[in-house]
């Protein structure tokens, strides 16, 4: 037991600084303020760049003083005392009301440390009443060899406006001296730190906390980050091996059967990819553990076959299956769809009824009338229902299956721990698990955050796929581009085909429709909001359009998430149709519809959209053989940096690369999903794309650890880490997934 970490603050720093640390960090144990690690280090022999230091933010840099002047202040009582600081290159402006201190401290060639916040005033940088402390002599370390303290490297800490670095510094110095760090049972296993050759705990936090020399963070740090990687991992790894003792019934395939008789009458050969991950999910469910797993392919790859087969082997072995899409236009195309790729295997209650070699396909969502949605519920009960298919109203307390052997999880790459059990709990035994997504997923991220399944990746493109041409429509430097678009759509429709218009916004004013499980962050969060401009609506482009003498005589009809179900199905069946021409829609149309007669996609205002959203939006042309084309329409002036996205997307049709791409602009915990609240992220040192060898190394040692040692009885550290790693805070982030 590691009680030293639990202990009280107060028993070791003190009532009072104990308070202070309470009150502005929220920290009250002694584990939690050795664990408030530096953000990073300033050299004391450099001065910090001016110019790279960020506007509004709470910073700490050194400088040196260049000149001091104080004055009386005109309207009112008072000094104030400018002082010019430098950083041999650029100036900064420091201003002190009563700066009685700054007066008699910042004399011209001194430097010391300023804390505060940095802002532009009339073109010129600016900081004002910021605290500052000399750093020539160091009341701290009386005696010091000058040279030695030269190369000492200040660790900056995270700070608050009312809690400066070096008050935060102080008061961890007092706890290293105070605290029993020798006790501390280290979480890493011995040998673990000796192949790696990592510090000690004791020495680590010393090191992280007053390093001498630069090599003295480093390795401490490294050892801390590797000791991160190892407690998520282990904790995956627990929770993979506890799932996997988990009795499941083993639904093997039959000799003749509805997946046999399927597959004789598939009208194409399923590419490698889909075989071989096929056979895996055969066999996989043959087995009495349950199956988890995780099928990452990019846009029409060819999920669902794969998916509909396994669920067919299910049926075969007389269980049911479950489909579950995250929207109610996802499951009524999934629903559609699969009745029709199953054609004569389908039955429909009372009207196919081909006897035992087809299987009853059920659509159950939350907006269905009332007797229709009994009914589905009642089969599902009675198992007359072989699979089915819904939104997340499949969730629900009152639906339940008669023997629910499978359940798919469609393109939702956000589908938490938590879900994942709630749909469990739907079985007796825990039914197998497949959770499909089309968003590509970098490797590190998903032994992250989906580290508790197994990955199947399908990377290549069934034959005959036609490619997507990308290309980026700028309306500030070409404003005449703006009716090419709609001659350019009228072209494609006259060539017989569909296109798809898709806009950030419903109506005149609102914030966007809901996009499903994606947690992207706007341009407007990334940039910052910028000069409001009016942004493309559904409405207003569909009155538009509808006056376009280019358009005349089309018929186009607007989708989006706040109308009527029975309208957005009827629009839906529409488009599908090929009697609808031409969709106005929101991002509804994100993931999964499957329109093969789409050739054309026009994003308007697309610099509002991720990365990954618009290249799942654009997934949605080029399906059916013919080439699709799709335009970003952006009003943004070529420089700005949302354009950037822009480029990139038009650049490659390569998700991984794309989600690479994306991830470098965005920030950690929105990947994660942890909470940013007081600017701490679940993860500290770990960088899921910077340190991919960090978290394979651990995953790898992890898997070993609690393979040898299931309940971890003789890792006992590394199990309270896990703990206290998994407290409720930090479970949210794990169940987020
Ligand atoms: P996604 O992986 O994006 O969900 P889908 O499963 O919707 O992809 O498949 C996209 C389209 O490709 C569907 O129309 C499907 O019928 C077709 N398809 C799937 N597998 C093959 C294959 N092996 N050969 C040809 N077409 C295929
Ligand atoms: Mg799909």
């Amino acid at each position: 037991m590691n009680a030293e970490l639990e202990l009280g603050l107060e028993r070791r720093i003190g009532k009072r600084s104990a308070a202070v640390i309470e009150k502005h960090l929220g920290i009250t144990t002694v584990g939690g303020l050795l664990n408030y690690f530096p953000r990073r280090y300033l050299n004391r022999g450099e001065l910090t760049p001016i110019s790279e230091v960020p506007l509004d933010e709470e910073v700490t840099l050194i400088a040196r003083v260049v000149s001091s002047s104080t004055r009386a202040m005109r309207a009112r009582r008072g000094t104030l005392t400018d002082v010019v600081i430098t950083d041999d290159d650029g100036t900064l402006k420091v201003s002190f009301f009563n700066g009685y201190r700054a007066k008699a401290e910042l004399l011209p060639g001194r430097r010391a440390l300023f804390s505060g916040k940095v802002t532009r005033y009339a073109g010129n940088l600016s900081l004002t009443n910021p605290d500052f402390q000399l750093l020539d002599e160091d009341p701290d370390t009386p005696g010091m060899d000058p040279e030695k303290l030269a190369a000492m490297p200040i660790p900056i800490y995270p700070a608050t406006a009312k809690l400066t670095s070096w008050s935060i510094q102080k008061v961890i110095s007092t706890l290293l001296d105070t605290a029993d760090l020798e006790l501390l049972d280290d979480p890493l296993p011995g040998d673990v730190s000796a192949r790696e050759k990592f510090l000690p705990a004791a020495e680590a936090y010393r090191l992280i906390h007053t390093p001498e020399v630069p090599g003295d963070w480093q390795r401490a740090r490294d050892r801390f980050r590797y000791q991160e990687a190892l407690v998520l991992q282990s904790a995956l790894a627990r929770r993979r091996a506890q799932l996997a003792a988990e009795e499941a019934t083993a639904r093997r395939p039959v000799a003749v059967g509805i997946l046999t008789a399927f597959d004789r009458q598939l009208p194409f050969t399923l590419t490698a990819g889909q075989s071989a991950v096929g056979k895996t999910l055969a066999e996989e469910l043959s087995q009495d553990s349950p199956m988890n797993r995780l099928l990452q392919g990019e846009v029409g790859s060819g999920k669902t076959i794969v998916a509909l087969r396994a669920m067919l082997q299910v049926v075969d072995a007389g269980g049911q299956a479950a489909l579950l899409a995250p929207t109610e236009v996802l499951a009524a195309q999934h629903f559609e769809s699969i009745r029709r790729t199953l054609g004569p295997l389908s039955r429909d209650g009372l009207l196919g009824g081909s006897g035992p070699d087809a299987v009853q396909v059920t659509l159950l969502t939350g907006s269905m009338p009332v007797a229709a949605r009994k009914q589905a519920m009642l089969d599902a009960a009675s198992g007359t229902a072989g699979i089915v298919i819904g939104t997340h109203a499949l969730l629900s307390d009152n639906v339940s299956f008669y023997d629910l052997g499978l359940i798919v999880v469609d393109e939702q790459h956000r589908f938490g721990v938590e879900q994942r059990d709630a749909l469990r709990a739907k079985a007796s035994k825990p039914p197998h698990l497949l959770v499909m997504t089309a968003t590509p997923i970098p490797r590190t991220v998903a032994m992250t955050v989906f580290g508790d399944l197994e990955t199947s990746v399908l990377d290549e493109l069934p034959a005959g796929r036609a490619p997507i041409s990308t290309h980026v429509v700028g309306l500030a430097e070409n404003p005449g581009w703006a009716g090419r678009i709609w001659s350019r759509s009228r072209e494609e429709i006259d060539a017989g085909h569909q296109v798809y218009v898709v806009c950030p916004k419903i109506g005149e004013d609102d914030d966007g429709d809901f996009s499903p499980g994606e947690a992207e962050p706007t341009a407007a969060d990334l940039e910052g909001d910028g000069p409001a401009r009016e942004l493309a609506s559904v409405t207003a482009v569909v009155e538009h359009l509808q006056d376009e003498p280019a358009l005349a005589g089309v018929s186009l009809a607007p989708l989006h998430g706040r109308q009527d179900p029975a309208l957005k199905s009827a629009t839906m069946a529409s488009f599908t149709a090929n009697e609808t021409k031409l969709l106005v829609s929101t991002t509804v149309i994100e993931v999964g519809v499957d329109v093969h007669n789409a050739t054309l996609m026009v994003i308007l205002d697309a610099d509002r959209f991720g990365i990954s959203q618009l290249h799942q939006l654009r997934g949605r042309v080029g399906r059916g053989g013919l080439p699709g084309t799709c335009l970003l329409v952006t009003t943004l002036e070529p420089g700005h940096p949302s354009r950037r996205r822009l480029d990139a997307v038009a650049a490659t049709t390569d998700g991984f690369e794309l989600s690479q791409e994306d991830l470098k602009l965005r920030r950690e915990g929105d990947i994660l999903g942890a909470s940013q609240s007081g600017g701490r992220s679940a993860l500290k040192l770990l960088r899921v794309l910077e340190h991919e060898d960090v978290i394979a190394k651990a995953r790898q040692d992890a898997q070993q650890i609690v393979a040898a040692d299931p309940a971890l009885a003789g890792h006992s550290a590394l199990a309270e880490a896990i703990e206290e790693y998994l407290n409720p805070e930090k479970e949210a982030f794990l169940e987020r997934g």
